[in-house]
This record gives structure tokens, C-alpha cells and sequence, in this order.
């Protein structure tokens, strides 16, 4: 089973902000909250909006995860909910946490390669499960932004950090992924673009690395089985590992 990572992996590190996401985000939270008098509704999407466009702003630059908490999203959703006077139930979180997840920007295009990566993968028997450390992405919601880039029927299970509960370089994306395959930490080869955040987790569960940097400058020094400059390259040295 290869465990793929997404941001600077499959797609770019950058993830572009549309001027047209905040009426997106309007749409979606107005039809994730049913009930709920349209005024108190439009406070908590400008709360909502507000409050999470510093991070916005910063996944702009780079999707790289640097806020240690495990699920910021839910403590910025919690906040919000509360300020507007509104019950913060797990239910409530899930619903609002998947409509300030839109869908992939139509400019956001994968990474040369990509797709023909995971078909290489697929050619060798081999699942492709995307483990990924996301914000606001669920499972659910990646699946509709690679059926939006056309990459989902190669695609066979996804784990983000916001279903395992934990950031990598914490195993739970790992391990969590290893459960729903079946499949143990020998039979797995991990593909990411950083060292601490893929490399060095699967290294210590047993698993074979693949460090690639499409979208990076070459690492100095990397303790992966093998290193990438690009997926063409990635894709070489897992049909070498795998035969
Ligand atoms: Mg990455």
C-alpha cells in the first residue's frame, strides 16, 4: 500500500484564496445551519470568515501545518458558534467545518505526474491511500476535490489529520490508514515531502520512505529509502522498490 501525501506531494504546496470563497462559504454555512434565524446565521459566517482568514492567508503561502494543535478548526468553529449564542455539538462542528471546506480551487492543477503516479501505483498492485494533514478537509471533502481534478478513480481510501485526530508527525494518519487497509507497517511505503512530517514518522513504524520535492528546493539530507525530484522520478523508484 503506498500512503501518499497531498500538499507539495500530489498538488502544490500553495493553495490559492479566490475572491468568490467567502459567498461560497456564505451558500454553505446558510445551508448547513437549517433553522436558524438568517441573522444569527449571517454574524456567525462573518465570524466565521474573520476568524479564519489570517490562516487563509498563510495556507496561501504555504499548506504546511505549522500550528501544533491537533484540530484547530474545531477550537475556530467552537469559538464562533459560541460568540453567536449558538450550541457547539459535534454534529454542529462536522457541518460547518465541511462548508468552510470548499471544494479545490478550478486554478489548483496536480503536480506533474501525479496521475500517473498513483496509475503506476495501481500497475503494481498496489493501494493508493491519501494521508494528509489538512485544516479544515475531511475524507469526504478531499473525495469531491479529487473527483474535481479527476484523480479520485485512482484513488482508494483517504485519512486526513482531521479524521485521525492527530497532526503528523503523530502515527495516528498512519496507523489509522494501516487499520482500514488491513495491511501492516512492512507492506507500506510512505510518499511525502517532509522529512519530519512523513519520512521520519514512517521510518519508525517499519514502513519503506519516499521523500519527493516537485514543489520544494532538493533536501540537503534525507534518511528516505529513496529521494524524488519529481513524480516521473517517484514513480522509477517504487516500480524499482516493488520488483
Ligand atoms: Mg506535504
Amino acid at each position: 500500500m503506498a500512503l501518499i501525501d497531498v500538499g507539495g506531494t500530489l498538488w502544490p504546496n500553495s493553495w490559492p484564496i479566490r475572491k468568490a470563497d467567502a459567498a461560497g462559504r456564505r451558500l454553505r454555512i446558510r445551508a448547513a445551519m437549517p433553522g436558524i434565524e438568517p441573522a444569527t446565521v449571517d454574524a456567525l459566517a462573518d465570524d466565521l470568515i474573520e476568524s479564519s482568514r489570517p490562516g487563509d492567508e498563510a495556507r496561501a503561502i504555504s499548506t504546511e501545518n505549522k500550528v501544533s494543535i491537533n484540530s484547530p478548526a474545531e477550537m475556530l468553529i467552537t469559538g464562533c458558534l459560541s460568540r453567536c449564542g449558538l450550541p457547539a455539538d459535534a454534529d454542529t462542528i462536522r457541518r460547518i467545518r465541511r462548508a468552510m471546506s470548499i471544494p479545490v480551487s478550478d486554478r489548483m492543477r496536480p503536480l506533474p505526474g501525479a496521475v500517473e503516479l498513483l496509475a503506476e501505483i495501481r500497475d503494481l498492485g498496489m493501494r493508493n491511500v491519501i494521508a494528509s494533514n489538512t485544516y479544515w478537509r475531511d475524507a469526504d471533502s478531499y473525495w469531491e476535490d479529487f473527483r474535481l481534478l479527476g484523480m479520485a478513480e485512482h484513488v482508494d481510501g483517504i485519512i486526513t489529520s482531521v479524521d485521525a485526530g492527530h497532526l503528523k508527525p503523530h502515527p495516528a494518519v498512519f496507523e489509522m490508514a494501516m487499520r482500514w487497509a488491513d495491511v501492516p507497517a512492512e507492506r507500506c511505503v510512505v510518499i511525502g515531502n517532509r522529512e519530519e512530517n512523513d519520512i521520519e514518522p514512517a521510518l519508525a513504524l517499519g514502513m519503506r520512505t519516499i521523500l519527493v520535492y516537485p514543489d520544494d528546493p532538493k533536501p540537503a539530507a534525507s534518511r528516505a529509502h529513496a529521494t524524488a525530484p519529481d513524480l516521473w522520478a517517484c514513480a522509477r523508484a517504487i516500480r524499482e522498490m516493488a520488483g
